[in-house]
């Protein structure tokens, strides 16, 4: 029912929070999350304007007047692409879409002396609605000439949460590309096992299936994406290695057949779970209930 209302406030648009704002230009518009963001712009009453890998050309006639230009390009572009924009209007505010966060900030500063922030959309592009998807948000300069753009992504219904770029790109380590690694890894071991996955399906209680959803979901997406998530950040090797070291360790625990220490380290790392190990099954349990629900729609 949730869904529904927040489809028919799509289809009637959404309050304009700064409707004497320049156009908004968006760099790599044609892009999927580039379109995403146009369409929320447009919704919201904007004068939206593309400019994409082609239009460089006309790029002054484009940029011209711009109230804000939202920077949504394959990372491995991201600085380079900052670097070539033109000089914007004074107020204009510059910001970018990035799933890093520090070398583009940077980038920005460098290139434009007025409002800059970075954005991180927590979320694909196959969104009906931004309702409870988290952004976040790195302070950049002249926070309050672009306080109106925040409002207008609440208004969306995301909720945003800010973060140094530093702290952002730390925490998007363990989370993003660790997390990425290991479903590739897995993704790869099922199909070097040969694993039917018709059948696993079928086998699989509701907590398996959402496991296999979450791994086998990676692959109906971009491999370049990923690819430069996973390989853009210099820590990503040192982490991967320790997420090696880890498996090395238990697997001697297997080997030994030490199934007293397994069970050991099993308490150790559920009392550093602490309050989270039942807070993430009770939270898991309300997912489950609501996947569930959407296989019956
Ligand atoms: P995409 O490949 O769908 O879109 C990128 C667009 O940029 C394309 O239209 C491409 O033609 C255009 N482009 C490439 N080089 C350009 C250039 N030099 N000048 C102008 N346009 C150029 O990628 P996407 O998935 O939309 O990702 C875009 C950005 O959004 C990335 O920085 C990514 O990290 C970030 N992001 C993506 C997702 C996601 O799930 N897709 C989520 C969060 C953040």
């Amino acid at each position: 029912i949730m869904r529904e209302s927040y489809a028919s406030e799509n289809d009637v648009g959404f309050k304009c929070i700064n409707p004497d704002v320049g156009p908004v230009v968006i760099v790599g518009g044609a892009g999927k999350l580039g379109t995403l963001f146009s369409q929320l712009f447009r919704l919201s009453g904007y004068e939206v304007r593309i400019l994409d890998k082609q239009d460089w050309p006309n790029a002054e006639a484009i940029f011209s007047g711009a109230g804000v230009v939202v920077v949504s390009v394959p990372i491995h572009d991201t600085t380079q692409v900052i670097e070539r924009l033109p000089t914007l209007p004074d107020d204009c505010v510059l910001l970018d879409l990035t799933s890093i966060k520090q070398a583009p900030l940077a980038a920005m500063l460098a290139r434009h002396p007025g409002p800059v922030v970075g954005l991180h959309p927590m979320f694909g592009p196959d969104l009906a609605s931004l309702a409870k998807q988290v952004v976040v948000v790195c302070h950049g300069r002249e926070e309050r000439k672009y306080a109106w753009l925040l409002e207008q992504i609440r208004i969306w219904g995301a909720r945003l949460h800010e973060a140094s770029a530093a702290e952002h790109d730390q925490a998007m380590q363990l989370v993003q590309a660790m997390r990425h690694f290991t479903a590739f890894v897995y993704g790869a071991h099922l199909r070097r096992e040969r694993a039917d996955l018709d059948q696993l399906l079928q086998f699989s209680s509701p907590i398996y299936r959402l496991e296999l959803a979450m791994v086998g979901r990676l692959f109906a997406q971009d491999a370049r994406l990923y690819g430069d998530i996973i390989f853009s950040q210099p820590d990503t090797l040192a982490r991967a290695r320790h997420y090696l070291e880890r498996y090395q360790e238990s697997l001697k625990l297997l080997e030994r057949g030490d199934k007293a220490e397994f069970e050991a380290q099993f308490d150790e790392i559920a009392q550093w779970f602490g309050d989270f190990a039942q807070q993430f099954q009770s939270e898991s349990g309300n997912m489950l209930l609501s996947a569930n629900d959407n296989r019956c729609e």
